[in-house]
């Protein structure tokens, strides 16, 4: 039995982990778990799951939380009302819950970093979904790794995919994965992108895009912040930091392909020209059952890919100038230092802006470049957590400074 404490419980990531651990009672039980707000969604996942902790980021609302718990029908809720926690020492306390073996970050953005940090402090494995935890902070995290010898289980997709493709080689020892250098035999790295929301729009017509346009992702049933972030194709810019991380390939052999199908979720290149791919159906949970049963694989009775059924599998090159966020990740990634961290939270207030109708959906790349370029000349290239959270604040100020400019300079309304 894998006891788990499940951050940002309330999400897609979260739910999802929750409805494996429904299917495999004897295998995984829940411990602790994390939300933002979803209180009405917590309160249900605390009466199933009966965990010993749960934390809200939100410290204000955890006597509310206490109030609906104790306002339930005694036969209604768990025999044992968990400890509630609250704020962000609430979130690391759940992080790091003793009983824990194995957290998976599900939290939204770099508000999962110090939880993450937790975690790994106190030597717990991870799954990692949380990915722009490693993307800002990855000179950070992977030292704070090697010191707890926790493990990095990729549960995005790709990444996941590329650990599924490297097991059985002789090199497919996890102690290996995430210490930032070169996977041995490991040549080149292709990331298969679904291409997005925007993927058969003409260039020209995205000044048309609407919010609803942009969360509507064509394969896959993700959290807002995250289909948007597919629609720009930043989340594959993302991913290209997160597997220079991982499995320690230099930006030049990490490669980005677009297949509309979602069926391959990535493909590794070995020493010998080899190449080797994962498939299945769009389906986190494959990814996430992973993280969890490894190194095992556990029998499910999910729907079984039938190729014949796909009828053929797609792939072409990324146009850069439909996806300007790609190269902006890219940029970012080469700089090293601090730039994945600014460029990260660039990204997400803008996406926040964007999300709020505040900016329009071509403005993002416009105001994550215009941040990356004025940090150029503050680039820490070794930095402290110190170092990291603070360009993070810099850079969201700096977007809602730009983006208030830019609303002065456009005062016409957005596309509805
Ligand atoms: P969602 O928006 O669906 O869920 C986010 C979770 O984080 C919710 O539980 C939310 O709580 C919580 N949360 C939001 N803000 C904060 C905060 N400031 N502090 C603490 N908790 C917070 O996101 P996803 O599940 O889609 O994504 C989660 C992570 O996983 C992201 O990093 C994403 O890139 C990654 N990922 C997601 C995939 C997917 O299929 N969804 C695929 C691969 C990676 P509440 O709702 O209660 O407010």
């Amino acid at each position: 039995m894998k006891a788990l404490s499940v951050l940002g419980s309330t999400g897609s990531i979260g739910t999802q982990t929750l409805e494996i651990v429904d299917e495999f009672p004897d295998r995984f039980k829940v411990v602790a778990l994390t939300a933002g707000n979803n209180l009405d969604l917590l309160v249900e996942q605390i009466c199933r799951h009966a965990p010993e902790a749960v934390a809200l980021a939100n410290a204000e609302r955890v006597a509310q939380l206490r109030d609906r718990l104790q306002a339930l029908e005694p036969d209604a809720r768990p025999a044992r009302l968990p400890e509630l926690l609250g704020g962000p020492e609430g979130l690391e306390a759940a992080a790091a819950w003793s009983s824990a073996d194995l957290v998976v970050t599900g939290i939204v953005g770099c508000a999962g970093l110090l939880p993450t940090l937790a975690a790994i402090r106190a030597g717990k494995d991870l799954a990692l979904a949380n990915k722009e935890t490693l993307i800002a902070a990855g000179p950070v995290v992977l030292p704070e790794l090697k010191k707890s010898g926790s493990r990095l289980l990729p549960a995005d997709s790709e990444h996941s995919a590329i650990f599924q493709c490297l097991q059985g080689t002789p090199w497919a020892d996890t102690a290996r994965l995430s210490t930032g250098h070169p996977t041995p035999g490991l040549r080149r790295i292709q990331l298969t992108a679904s291409g997005g929301a925007f993927r058969d729009w003409d260039p020209a017509d995205l000044i048309k895009a609407t919010v609803a346009d942009a969360t509507s992702h064509p394969n896959w049933s993700m959290g807002r912040k995250i289909t948007v972030d597919s629609a720009s194709l930043m989340n594959k810019g993302l991913e290209v930091i997160e597997a220079h991380y991982l499995f320690g390939l230099d930006y030049d052999h990490i490669e980005i392909v677009i297949h509309p199908q979602s069926i391959i979720h990535s493909m590794v290149e070995l020493a010998d020209s080899s190449v080797l791919a994962q498939l299945g159906w769009p389906n986190m949970k494959l990814p996430i059952l992973y993280c969890l049963s490894w190194p095992q694989r556990l029998e499910t009775p999910w729907r079984r890919l039938d190729l014949s059924e796909v009828g053929s599998l797609s792939f072409r090159k990324p146009d850069p100038a439909r996806y300007p966020c790609m190269q902006l990740a890219y940029a970012a990634g080469r700089a090293g230092g601090t730039m994945p961290a600014v460029m990260n939270a660039a990204n997400e207030q803008a996406v926040a802006l964007f999300l709020e109708e505040q900016v329009h959906f071509l403005d993002i790349p416009t105001l994550i470049d215009g941040v990356c370029d004025r940090h150029r000349v503050d680039l820490r290239p070794d930095p402290s957590l110190d170092d990291v959270l603070a360009v993070d604040a810099w850079a969201r100020t700096a977007v809602g400074e730009a983006a208030a400019r830019l609303r002065a300079r456009v005062p016409a309304g957005l596309p509805r």
